[in-house]
């Protein structure tokens, strides 16, 4: 590899880690590192990216471009950060804020749409022209990405679909549980880790986490098998629409739920008899980095040849 190759760095905010990854042209992780997010710290967290940034860079002796992933997105009608579950940088110019401190053009993103991007890229979906990535954890998130480019939408809000009612609602599924956001019913509310959970203890079922469901189900309890099959009815019902709207070459399911055994299984008949075809050929398929997706999606929103002419037009020296 040549020493004048530009590194692609990508940074993962999280709610409670931040995370910086090196990626080397062919997308080889060269180095990760991570530290604790400065929770409510605006000016802590712009300076822990920066820092971040700064000691990848120092280890190994070349900058790079940087691209950044968080749980939410800029705004296009004020230019700072809406949507965010790390709330104190809502209404911040943080991607312009972090640019400064780095001095060189920064590309910020949704998390969910990192995690599709890394996936379409050189993931479960490689190749795939389009593809919807999921993201089933704590929350409930969704990322188009369209030959290889991530799809913001004009309001910055493409592929949020956890906040769609769950269709074809069943009598007992209706209103369905309050949301945070102010609804019912909300797909989140019922395809999350806690709505998994809230689901099983609402049929009879004991008080157990996701991840505890789905072992037990595994071991054959009938209740936790019971809850599990809701699940991917509700699952299948919920991306049908993703199909009919969008009608992506490959799904991809990552967050903590998508480990569960089974739920890439089964697919794409769960979706037919809701989906508005003769024949639905839709892969449905398990991210192939898991956790890792969404910082490896940050450092992919460059292409290599763009990450060399914003680092020459950044300039390289003092
Ligand atoms: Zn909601």
């Amino acid at each position: 590899m040549s020493t004048q190759e530009p590194l692609r760095l990508g940074v993962d905010l999280g709610g409670s880690k931040i995370e910086v990854i090196a990626l080397d042209g062919g997308g080889r992780e060269l180095a990760r590192r991570r530290v604790a997010t400065p929770r409510g710290d605006y000016a802590s967290t712009v300076r822990a990216v920066a820092g971040l940034v700064s000691g990848i860079e120092g280890e190994l002796g070349r900058r790079g471009s940087v691209g950044i992933g968080i749980p939410g997105a800029v705004s296009p009608a004020t230019g700072t950060i809406k949507n965010a579950n790390s709330t104190w940088l809502i209404g911040r110019p943080f991607d312009r804020d972090v640019a400064a401190a780095l001095h060189r053009p920064v590309r910020l993103a949704n998390d969910a749409n990192c995690f599709a991007l890394s996936e379409a890229v050189d993931g479960a979906a490689a190749g795939a022209d389009i593809v919807f990535g999921v993201i089933l954890g704590t929350g409930v998130g969704g990322g188009i990405v369209v030959h290889g480019q991530p799809l913001p939408g004009h309001n910055a809000i493409a592929g949020e679909w956890g906040h769609n009612p769950l269709p074809w609602p069943r009598d007992d599924e209706r209103p369905g549980p309050p949301c945070y956001c102010g609804r019912e019913g909300c797909i989140e509310t019922f395809l999350s880790g806690p709505g998994l959970a809230r689901d099983h203890a609402a049929a009879g079922g004991s008080d157990r986490t996701a991840e505890a469901i789905a072992a037990e189900a595994a071991a054959g309890d009938a209740a936790a098998r019971a809850t599990l099959n809701r699940h991917l009815d509700r699952l299948g019902r919920a991306l049908a629409h993703v199909v009919n709207l969008l009608d992506p070459d490959a799904i991809v399911l990552g967050g903590g739920l998508s480990n569960i055994d089974g739920l890439t299984q089964g697919w794409p008949e769960r979706l037919s008899p809701y989906v508005f075809s003769d024949r639905v050929g839709t892969r449905v398929v398990r991210a192939r980095y898991g956790d890792s997706s969404g910082v490896r999606g940050a450092a992919w929103l460059w292409s290599q040849d763009e990450a060399a002419d914003a680092l020459g037009t950044a300039g390289v020296g003092p």
